[in-house]
């Protein structure tokens, strides 16, 4: 009989004293250890009966892990073990990247995100990660730590499936870093659950837009979706398609059917697949009348 509160497994805890003490012990128990920063998907796994690791490695107290800091020519850096709450205290966030603090907000609940990071759910590589898009879409890099030392990894090409990664046995990520972003930048994330809190999304809409004057529209639009495929998906045609011509209520129409047509959704406990296609047509269509407001047009 499925039991109603299982507990959790035994593991050992295991906490290292330098970065490459840290990357040694993971590449030397593969399949085995893995590192944790806030727990908050990890012992939820590893309580169900999906994860069995046998060690769990505090990376938190790491050198640079808490490091959280701003400034106008590198970007932002958001240390692997700084949680949300932390993050989104830090006035530059709200400022300079409205998409990833609108994001932030919408994971869970307040008391989750005093230990959920941000890194954890790059690293956990759900296609519902709701930070992950606006990662994307600021042209975000891991700060990779492995045992052949320090290496930065762009977030395009860094996942390859639900829960998988390019990261190889004995890679830490050490923070995310996000450059400085474009001029005049606006977000908009709209989360769809199925209740207003401590919900996975069945559609996850980011999208990022700035005035380009190289382009027939005038403005530079990205658009990222969770929840619709088997990893998180940038939408690059919509770029195209909303550079082409004058923004009007018709071009967006365009660019909503485009984003459904894009996506190849599975049906799972949260919607069928029909239903995540069409919701992905409504809300980037509403997404993006809300940025073309914030645009100021
Ligand atoms: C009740 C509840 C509600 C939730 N709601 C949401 C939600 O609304 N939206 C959402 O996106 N998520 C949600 N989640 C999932 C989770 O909270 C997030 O994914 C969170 O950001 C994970 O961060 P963490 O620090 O807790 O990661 P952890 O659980 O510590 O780690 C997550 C994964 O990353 C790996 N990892 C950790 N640190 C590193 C590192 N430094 N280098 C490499 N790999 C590493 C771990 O081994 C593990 O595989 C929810 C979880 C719960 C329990």
């Amino acid at each position: 009989m499925l039991n109603p509160h299982p507990g959790l497994p035994e593991f050992e805890y295991i906490k290292p004293a330098s970065l490459a003490e840290a990357s040694q012990f993971l590449a030397q128990h593969v399949g085995d250890a893995r590192p944790l920063l806030g727990g908050t998907d990890t012992f939820v796994r590893m309580r169900d009966g999906f994860w069995t690791d046998k060690f769990l490695v505090d990376v938190k107290g790491l050198p640079g892990m808490t490091d959280l800091s701003f400034d106008q020519v590198k970007g932002l850096r958001v240390g692997a073990a700084v949680p949300m709450n932390r993050m989104l205290r830090l006035p530059d966030v709200a400022l300079y990247y409205p998409l990833l603090a609108e994001a932030a907000e919408s994971v869970a609940s307040y008391q989750l995100r005093s230990r959920a990071t941000v890194v954890g759910n790059i690293c956990n590589a759900s296609p519902a990660g709701d930070t992950i898009g606006s990662c994307i879409l600021y042209d975000g890099v891991l700060e990779v730590h492995g045992v052949d030392g320090l290496r930065d990894e762009p977030l395009v090409g860094f996942f390859k499936g639900p829960g998988k990664t390019i990261l190889k046995a004995g890679d830490i990520v050490l923070a995310v870093k996000l450059p400085v972003p474009p001029v005049s930048n606006v977000g908009h994330y709209i989360k769809l659950g199925r209740n207003k809190l401590s919900d996975l999304s069945i559609v996850g809409v980011s999208i990022l837009a700035y005035p380009d004057k190289k382009v027939a529209s005038g403005f530079h639009f990205r658009v990222a979706l969770a929840s619709v495929a088997p990893i998180p998906l940038e939408l690059k045609n919509l770029t195209e398609v909303l550079a082409s011509g004058k923004i009007t209520p018709e071009l967006l129409d365009v660019a909503a059917q485009a984003a459904m047509d894009a996506c190849n959704p599975i049906d799972d406990v949260r919607g069928s697949a029909r239903y995540r296609k069409y919701m992905v047509r409504n809300l980037v269509r509403r997404g993006l009348e809300n940025i073309w407001l914030k645009l100021g047009q």
